[in-house]
């Protein structure tokens, strides 16, 4: 089964493809996290995970760092908790681009690595999974079977960078 993984960073990513790898899928990843900011920043995500890529010979698809769309979408939602709407949309923003580029590169399913978080409800995400993509979706928990706890293993071994907040501006604050 060619599976498409949304990947928004190089830790959560680690465990996740060597769970599907498990599961015999032959996997892509997919980088489109728009809601990282500073840039800066969403450019050291993203070399960690061309470097991880590598390392795992994973090919790897990298999205447009469309900042403007994601400000759009998360207009008058900036005070929001994080765990709240914000992030909600934020979610469906990512997966419903994943979804189009499962359609576009003709893989069968796509997935993504934000279950992983024990910051995030992964029921939540499954379900906006579910309405970007439809049969398309993969629902997926890793963050079951200490699968933060191996994320962390993982990123130690292979020294990956760690940040300290979720991703947008909010968040770091
Ligand atoms: S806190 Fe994280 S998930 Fe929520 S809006 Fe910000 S970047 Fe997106």
């Amino acid at each position: 089964m060619k599976v498409l993984l949304h990947i928004c960073c190089a830790v959560c990513a680690s465990f996740s493809i060597e769970k599907l790898r498990q599961e015999g899928c032959d996997l892509s990843g997919y980088f489109y996290n728009p809601n990282i900011q500073p840039e800066q920043e969403y450019l050291k995500r993203l070399k960690e995970t061309e470097k991880l890529a590598k390392r795992q010979k994973l090919p790897l698809i990298i999205g447009d760092y469309e900042i403007d769309k994601w400000r759009l979408r998360i207009k008058g939602l900036e005070e929001e908790p994080e765990g709240g709407r914000r992030c909600r949309r934020c979610f469906a923003l990512r997966l419903e681009e994943a979804a189009k580029k499962v359609k576009e590169k003709a893989f069968d399913v796509f997935t993504t690595t934000l279950t992983i978080s024990p910051h995030k409800n992964s029921q939540v995400i499954n379900e906006i999974g579910q309405k970007a993509g439809g049969d398309l979706f993969l629902a997926r928990d890793f963050k079951k079977q200490d699968g933060f706890k191996r994320t962390q293993e993982l990123a130690q071994e292979h020294n990956i960078y760690r940040q300290h907040y979720c991703g947008c501006i909010y968040s770091l604050r």
